[in-house]
């Protein structure tokens, strides 16, 4: 279970049916959250929150002050991010960038390019050339490196390590650090090396995947005599659909890196994480409509489905949500109630694969009940099909602004 916050349970059951369902955020939680994860940190690592976990303007300030920077991967996080926190450091990464994307991230003045292909790099040098910023632009070539370990190369959503369209072959390195070494792209700097390898990872894996990153970034660097000012080893900290109680450990991971920044006195870390800053502080919260057994098992159907949040879709598992009781039964007609242990809470679209969490404890769930389903503040309203079926969109509520 994950149990929503005070202010959280107090707001969803203030709403009126009507209001719901509803996304409801504690950006003071959030607040609390990003300051223990920065605290956790030794000096010399960067944090950047990677935009599209979730890029509500209100998630992206309220994280302003414990984030070093941005990530964004399009054109539209970039124009979006740079009027959600104006001023603040912006990196440009993703694949597939356009040029008409990189000119405007070079009029906007981000400075900062993570670089996922030789052809991306010659492009940006010429455009570069073109739009001639003040100063040169910092760029970060990514890598597909090899990821050691038989748990990494399990994780879910790997995608180092094997045939991908992220980042640049380790075959491609040495032709990428001639090219910006040699004088043929005087408007790009090379300050380090990207890799995000893959999500989901705890503390020791992700250790494990940065030691071998700058192992691999410093040996490279020393090949080319160049001073490698930093490394970027990605995000990915898992966050645990199954165990909500479980967080990353931070300050493992914190020691960790204090021990491979020691190593190497002259480098900066950075890290990007998404999921992991924001998932916590996300409900989605809705109402029981309906109540039904079918073939032996019980049927819950609640206002809203995965064209809102559709995570527990699209990764397989399911949603952690909390039941709150509502005595209130304003209707003439007879309330359902369920007559099991287990029930399962799905949506209102007329596809099978509307499931938000199977076989949830909830004895005697009533319609008029409501649920809120947590860990829903990353990868949960943004990747969903909202007009599929077209019902109505959520409400939006940022508590603690
Ligand atoms: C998605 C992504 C991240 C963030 O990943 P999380 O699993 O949300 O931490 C960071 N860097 C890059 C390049 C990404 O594509």
């Amino acid at each position: 279970m994950t149990e929503p916050t005070a202010a959280v349970r107090d707001r969803v059951l203030s709403l009126s049916p009507g209001e719901l369902p509803a996304y409801v955020y504690d950006l003071t939680a959030l607040r609390a959250h990003a300051a223990a994860v920065r605290a956790r940190l030794p000096e010399r690592v960067e944090l950047y929150y990677a935009a599209k976990a979730n890029p509500e303007p209100e998630i992206l300030a309220a994280l302003s002050s414990y984030v070093d920077g941005y990530e964004v991967a399009s054109g539209g996080e970039l124009v979006h991010v740079a009027k959600a926190v104006p001023g603040r450091p912006l990196a440009f990464g993703g694949p597939g960038k356009t040029p008409a994307e990189i000119v405007t991230a070079l009029e906007l003045g981000v400075r900062r390019f993570h670089v996922e292909s030789e052809y991306e790099l010659r492009m940006l040098a010429e455009l570069a050339r073109q739009v001639g910023p003040d100063g040169r632009i910092a760029v970060l070539p990514r890598f597909n490196l090899p990821v050691a370990g038989s748990s990494l190369a399990a994780s879910s959503l790997a995608m180092g390590g094997r045939p991908s369209p992220f980042g640049l072959d380790p075959a491609q390195a040495d032709t990428v650090m001639r090219l910006l070494t040699d004088g043929s792209c005087p408007h790009l700097e090379l300050v380090g090396v990207h890799a995000h390898l893959a999500s989901g990872l705890r503390a020791p894996e992700q250790l494990g995947l940065a030691e071998s990153v700058v192992d691999w970034a410093v040996r490279l660097a020393e090949r080319h005599g160049v001073r490698l000012a930093e490394v970027n080893v990605g995000g990915g900290m898992t966050v645990d659909y199954a165990a909500s109680e479980e967080r990353f450990d931070w300050a493992a991971y914190g020691a960790g890196l204090a021990e491979l920044l020691a190593r190497h006195p002259d480098l900066t870390l950075r890290i990007e994480p998404g999921r992991s800053l924001t998932a916590y502080c996300g409900w989605y919260a809705t109402e029981v409509l309906d109540v039904k057994p079918s073939h032996g098992e019980e049927f819950a159907v609640v206002r809203g489905g995965t064209h809102h949040l559709r995570t527990p879709a699209t990764k397989g598992h399911d949603q952690p949500c909390t039941l709150l009781r509502v005595e209130d039964w304003p209707h003439p007609w007879a309330r359902p109630v369920a007559g099991g242990e287990l029930v399962t809470l799905t949506g209102q679209l007329c596809t099978p694969k509307d499931v938000l969490a199977r076989n949830v404890p909830a004895p005697a769930l009533r319609a008029g009940d409501r649920v809120a389903f947590g860990l829903a503040g990353a990868y949960a309203w943004n990747i969903s099909h909202h007009d599929f079926l077209m019902h109505p969109r959520p409400g939006f509520h940022f508590l603690g602004t």
